[in-house]
């Protein structure tokens, strides 16, 4: 997480200004560049101002959630709401200028694409997209599903699809939910739908789809086509993956609840959207090479790790890259563990709360392998953020919105064996041997791998939803269409047409972009075999240890220092000498995988 001016705000509302005819004369345009500048200027003088105090509200608000900074909150967020519209419709102003400057258009473009939803300058628009906005958060947040009949919450729920293995009671759970939170919100949708692409208009966006898509340095359709691409470079894995899933799924259930041909029913998959399938590991790992060799929350727990220690060796890998050091401030101010006498939200997040150097991590850490590894991701957020500290306000960004999610992961990747025993956790007598790879890649791939086609279709459905190619009425028509067609997945039973299944999955209500987790997906791996590369690493690449690097920190440190203010592209080839995002690492990082799933799947007709 990041915080710019108040994310909480960024989904909502905005009123419009339309755009005007460009000026005549060369001494008008000069003018126009001026006023853009000095527009400019200001917009990033007040967001600043406004974001330090307004992430030092948050901050405490979400440490020590009372009444009173609920309320304060609230406050900076509808401060920071009221700022992000007024220079929106500021920037939209300069739209027919011409010959403005590379920094001085980029950063109008920011502003502009700064609001997810925008309203249209109408009187009542804003309002009521606001206030649908938060009728449909709240009713996911309040959603409840079922199980043996009695209510049980979100959070349960998805805890007891991971472990559960009934498939009747997985129906009931998956049915219950996808009826009860979904389905009343589908009227709701339609009309946010309906505003919200006005507004996009007004904007100069043909709809909330393109404006969604306009933030990646190419056109809109350019965008869509891109994804595609990189989607066909890694299915043929997803395939192997499915049809391998598939028959363990009809070994352990027979083929009456999972027939051996055809789609997966979903609520198999150990997660209520079939989007990670790491839950239910334990179901398809194979007989001698499925246990991965070591276990590293027993480990932690054997060499006396706390969470200050734990902290301190992901802080140990960037220092060893050549990175610095944290500063003193966070190691007085991050929250590492969960405090005994107060409310606190335990969700990890990483903090720049000056755009500087107070940087901070939230966490209730426990001493497991899970947060070792998420410690690793989420200080890559704080050193991306300390690298690009030097650039202007609106530049203080990943190069897009992939890159911030992709550099955590990426790091996290890097927690191998090898690293491992580098950094005195595990004995190199006792590091796995190289036929325990299948297992440690199986269990990777059941999350990484598994979530692509989610991660692509979730946003295609979104983009046809405000284009208007899918009307309505065909919502749920469409939504289970794409769940087949890209994840070959089916619900347990049948849906009906007034169903709202998208409704269920939290991005939907929340209005959060998705494609971001599909590229972040993909160039974790591009960015690791680029380290591999630079490190001269000889072995296979998901062995890969780059710990120690100073010439890979060096690379990588000159992208992350350019934050938002170059086009992609350029911060891409900066550290891996490529101007495009590339599926095929990800690829040859599970070769071995795909090899031994291929021996595997002989026998079956994979496909559905
Ligand atoms: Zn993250």
């Amino acid at each position: 997480m990041r915080n710019l001016i108040g994310r909480r705000t960024w989904r909502v509302v905005l009123a419009v200004v339309l755009m005007r005819s460009a000026p005549a004369f060369t001494q008008a345009a000069e003018d126009d560049a001026a006023k853009a500048a000095a527009f400019i200027a200001q917009a990033e003088k007040e967001l600043a101002a406004h974001s330090v105090l307004a992430s030092r509200a948050e901050w405490i608000n979400v440490t020590y959630i009372t009444d009173d900074t609920d309320a304060i909150a609230a406050e900076f967020g509808a401060r920071g709401t009221e700022l992000s519209v007024r220079f929106a419709k500021g920037a939209a102003k300069f739209d027919g200028v011409k010959g403005l400057s590379f920094d001085l258009r980029r950063k109008l473009d920011f502003l502009k694409q700064g609001i997810v939803l925008p309203a249209p300058d109408k009187p009542g628009a804003a309002q009521e997209l606001n206030v649908i906005a938060t009728r449909l958060q709240s009713q996911y947040g309040k959603g409840k599903g079922t199980l043996d009949g009695k209510p049980i919450s979100g959070s349960d729920i998805e805890e007891a699809m991971g472990t559960m293995r009934d498939a009747e009671k997985l129906k009931e759970m998956w049915t219950s939910w996808h009826d009860q939170v979904g389905a009343p919100m589908r009227d709701d949708y339609a009309r946010l739908v309906s505003i919200a692409n006005e507004g996009a208009k007004e904007l100069g966006y043909v709809d909330v789809g393109a404006l969604w898509r306009s933030g990646y340095d190419m056109t809109a359709d350019e965008f869509a086509r891109e994804m595609d691409r990189l989607w066909a470079q890694v299915k043929p894995l997803y395939d192997q993956l499915h049809c391998y899933v598939r028959a363990k799924l009809n070994e352990r259930y027979g083929a009456k609840v999972q027939p051996a041909t055809g789609p997966i029913r979903a609520d198999l998959l150990g997660n209520m959207w079939a989007q990670e399938w790491g839950n239910i590991y334990d179901l398809v790992a194979p007989k001698g090479v499925g246990d991965i060799g070591y276990d590293l929350t027993r480990l932690l727990v054997s060499k006396g790790y706390d969470p200050v220690k734990m902290v301190k060796a992901g802080e140990g890998f960037y220092t060893s890259l050549g990175l610095p050091a944290l500063p003193a401030t966070f190691w007085e101010r991050s929250q590492l563990v969960k405090p005994r006498d107060r409310e606190v939200v335990c969700h990890a997040s990483a903090w720049d709360i000056d755009n500087k150097e107070d940087l901070r991590i939230k966490m209730c850490i426990k001493i497991n392998a899970d947060d070792f590894v998420t410690i690793h991701h989420e200080l890559g957020h704080n050193y991306y953020q300390r690298a690009y500290n030097h650039q202007p306000y609106l530049y203080l960004n990943g190069a897009h919105d992939g890159f911030h999610e992709a550099i955590g992961d990426f790091i996290a990747l890097s927690v191998t064996p090898e690293y491992l025993v580098q950094i005195g956790l595990l004995d190199a007598a006792k590091a796995p041997s190289a036929d325990k790879d299948i297992g440690l890649l199986l269990r990777q791939a059941m999350d990484k791998v598994a979530f692509l086609p989610f991660g692509l279709l979730l946003d295609k459905w979104r983009w046809g939803v405000f284009s208007g190619s899918t009307k309505p009425g065909d919502y749920e028509a469409e939504w289970n269409a794409l769940r087949l067609r890209y994840q070959g997945v089916v619900p347990p039973v049948a849906r009906p047409a007034t169903a709202f299944d998208p409704g269920a999955k939290y991005h939907i209500p929340g209005n959060t972009p998705y494609a971001r987790y599909f590229l972040a997906r993909i160039l974790q791996f591009q960015f690791f075999k680029a380290a591999a590369e630079q490190a001269g690493w000889k072995g296979p690449l998901h062995r890969c240890s780059f710990y120690g690097n100073k010439a890979v920190g060096e690379r990588l440190n000159k992208m992350l220092a350019m934050g938002a203010s170059r086009p992609w592209p350029e911060a891409l080839d900066a550290f891996t000498g490529s101007r495009k995002m590339d599926g095929s690492a990800l690829i040859e990082y599970f070769r071995p995988l795909m090899t031994w799933l291929e021996t595997q799947n002989k026998a079956h007709q994979c496909g559905w």
